[in-house]
């Protein structure tokens, strides 16, 4: 099964997201296209990235495939279609749509970057097989990355600590969340961006849960540590806001159905709840 398929050879069943610059065009309020919404540019359509295969509603026998594309201006222009944000999707709470959106975008982002090889700078050609590009000059192969993160609730027996990004403009309070650098575990990171960002040294770190977040291609590993010792020092480059909530009186957090940190915020909630009856 090639990855990069042409629009001539979609089927009826088939769907396609459609994108410009980071946006989802739509169809009649749908980011799903088919292939007879698109019949006069199924010629131009000659990158479309499978993103999925689901099987398909009530055709138990076979599978629905998702495509996505990047479309020109001319086709935007022509198609004359509404647009939404990736972002939108989060805020509307619905899981499997974004994981399908976001997987698309991260695709065509990393296609669009690898155009050409970034050792000899020869033009790259899609891999006939797998998701890669190759560069035929010096054999090199590109896969898509993901960049991973941790994301962390610092606990203190019915006290967890919450702080504001200066980036946020929801004002929501969350947890703490850092890049992994090169040469560290998971675990490092919680320690070195708890350090970083307010000032506390922590122990018993331990997994919950992870999620993908295309924004742009992130893996949030999602960690709770119990605080040890220290006083609050938020960094003031990046933290507005950093302070203890008793599980009882919370500040507005993100919500737990679409991001790790509600997950985390949510699940050391109710379980101190629950303790106390
Ligand atoms: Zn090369």
């Amino acid at each position: 099964m090639p990855f990069i398929l042409s629009g001539v050879d979609l089927g009826d069943d088939d769907r396609v997201l459609l994108f410009h610059k980071g946006r989802l065009l739509l169809y009649a309020e749908s980011v799903f296209w088919q292939r007879q919404h698109l019949q006069s540019w199924l010629e131009e359509l000659n990158e479309l990235h499978l993103v999925a295969e689901k099987l398909a509603v009530r055709k138990v026998e076979r599978k629905q495939r998702f495509f996505a594309t990047t479309v020109s201006t001319a086709m935007l222009e022509a198609l004359n279609a509404q647009d939404r944000s990736l972002r939108s999707l989060v805020l509307a709470g619905d899981e499997e749509l974004l994981a399908t959106a976001g997987k698309a975008n991260q695709i065509l982002d990393w296609y669009q970057s690898h155009r050409f090889c970034g050792a000899c700078g020869e033009p790259t050609e899609a891999h006939p097989r797998e998701r890669a590009v190759i560069c035929r000059h010096c054999e090199r192969h590109y896969f898509p990355r993901i960049n991973p993160c941790v994301i962390v609730l610092i606990t203190r027996g019915d006290e967890i600590l919450l702080a504001r990004n200066k980036r946020y403009r929801s004002g929501y309070y969350s947890c703490l969340a850092g890049f992994i650098e090169i040469g560290e575990s998971a675990e490092d990171t919680v320690h070195r961006e708890i350090m970083e960002e307010v000032g506390l040294r922590v122990d018993n770190v331990r997994y919950v849960t992870s999620q993908s977040w295309p924004f742009p291609s992130q893996l949030m590993l999602g960690y709770y540590a119990d605080y040890v010792s220290g006083e609050i020092v938020p960094e003031e480059a990046e933290i507005e806001d950093a302070a203890w909530f008793d599980v009882r009186q919370l500040p507005s957090y993100p919500s737990s159905q679409i991001s790790v940190a509600g997950e985390l915020i949510a699940g050391y909630t109710a379980s101190r709840l629950a303790n106390r009856r």
